[in-house]
Formats: structure tokens, sequence, C-alpha cells
């Protein structure tokens, strides 16, 4: 017996993200009794707000446009979704003016994308010329919310939370502990974390919209493993169906 489980292990290829592809799940056979509409906003992008540097020295506001282009693409193709981003191109657009948007077209849920940056970070060259900051000891995604408000507002934030970071999970993403989240974030469910930030520093877009709203943190920017794997089209369908059919769960 031991010596099997020990030879197994031996042979096993690796099971954790993001040594392993996650797995895009199917959508749910329900018929769609109608569109839902979801404002996907494309985190930074605002004027003097270009995020964090990845380890490959990328802007957070140009990864999270070119990911939301594609998620946007996917929950579409769905024919179950109505998908507004937030901006295009270089556009820069105001926080404010994103929220006003999603209020003007009534959308279901608000959902923004964005990359973490986390670990213990040390100098390294992904290409001979270039130099950026890579860190590998903190990967995992996390989902924030706000508790502030109407009681009603903030359970259907939570449930949208909840059930996003549990689709995450079952497609094999793996949600990041907290370790340096402390005194921002509290933890809840694996992977899900509430804004804790002194009360003038809370997040704007998960306090402010009048629909359920919620951060997608998709992994640490600084893990070249994370930052590589979340480049690849079937890791972001992958992400795109789970985040669908969580929507889908608390929405329709
Ligand atoms: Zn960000």
């Amino acid at each position: 017996m031991l010596s099997s489980d020990v030879a197994d292990q031996d042979t096993t290829a690796p099971t954790t993200w993001p040594d392993r592809e996650p797995d895009e799940l199917p959508w749910p056979e329900v018929p769609p009794s109608r569109r839902i509409s979801v404002y996907l906003d494309a985190g930074h992008g605002a004027a003097d707000n270009p995020g964090n540097t990845s380890c490959f020295c990328v802007h957070e506001q140009d990864f999270t446009r070119s990911l939301a282009d594609d998620v946007a693409a996917t929950l579409e193709e769905s024919g179950r979704f109505w998908v507004v981003g937030s901006r295009a191109g270089d556009q820069l657009v105001a926080y404010a003016a994103r929220v006003e948007e999603a209020t003007r077209l009534k959308a279901d849920v608000f959902v923004s994308l964005h990359s973490d940056v986390r670990g213990k970070k040390e100098a390294w060259s992904p290409e001979p010329t270039v130099s950026c900051q890579r860190a590998t000891d903190a990967p995992g995604f996390s989902v924030l919310y706000s508790d502030e408000g109407e009681a009603a507002l903030v359970a259907r934030r939570l449930a949208l939370a909840e059930r996003v970071a549990a689709s995450m999970r079952e497609a094999a993403f793996v949600p990041y502990g907290g370790a340096e989240y402390a005194g921002l974030y509290e933890a809840g469910q694996a992977g899900v974390f509430v804004d804790r930030h002194e009360p003038k520093k809370r997040i704007f877009v998960l306090r402010r919209p009048t629909m359920p709203s919620i951060i997608v943190e998709t992994h640490n920017a600084l893990d070249p493993r994370e930052a590589e794997r979340w480049e690849d089209v079937g890791v972001r369908r992958a992400f795109a169906a789970a985040l669908g059919r969580a929507i889908l769960d608390v929405a329709r």
C-alpha cells in the first residue's frame, strides 16, 4: 500500500494551479430566461492611475483591458449576457463615470477586473535589457466586496463574491490565503475578502454601485507562472465560464 502510494505520487503530474490548466466549466443546462447585463470594468486606465507593474513590466491597466475584452467575448458568445465594458483602447475613464454608466444602463452586476502585487519581491530580468520585480511565494486569486451600506445590497454583494470564488475554485484556480491583506481586508470563505480599509480609503467601485459589485484580483502579477498563465486563451475562457456560471446562479 505505502510503496504504491509513494510510486503514485512520484509519477503524478502537478495538480495545483499555476502548474496545471484550469477546467472550463460547462454552462448550466437550464435555458436562459433573459440575458443578464454585466458591467465589466477593466480596472485602472483612469488619469494618473495605470495600476501595478507586472513581473514582465506590463501595466495592470493593459492587462485588465485585454482580459476584459476576452471575457466579454466568451460571456456574449454563451448567449446569456449583455456585456458593457468600461473602456476601450487607450481611453482614460474616471471611476465615477463607470459607476454612473452602469447605473444608467441598469446593469445587473458590476464586476471589476484587477491583478494584485504581493509576496517577497526580488529584482529579475524577463529579457536581457528589461528589469522588473517578481515574487513567487504568494500566488492565487481573491474576490473583494464591501459590507458598507444597505443590508439587502450587502447580502447580494456577498452572495456574488462567494459564488464567484466557489466557481473559480471549482475550475481549479487557487485562492490566495490573505497573509498580506491583514488590516486591509478580512477573510471570509476561501478567496473571499471584505474591505476593511479605514473609511476614507474604502474602495469606490465596491461601495458605490447600486447593483451588486465585486473586484476579482485574478492573480499575483509579480508571479511569472501566473502572469504567463493569464495570457493564455484557454485560461481566460475557463475564468470567463467560471465567472459567468456564478453570475447566472445569483442574478437570473
Ligand atoms: Zn488594481
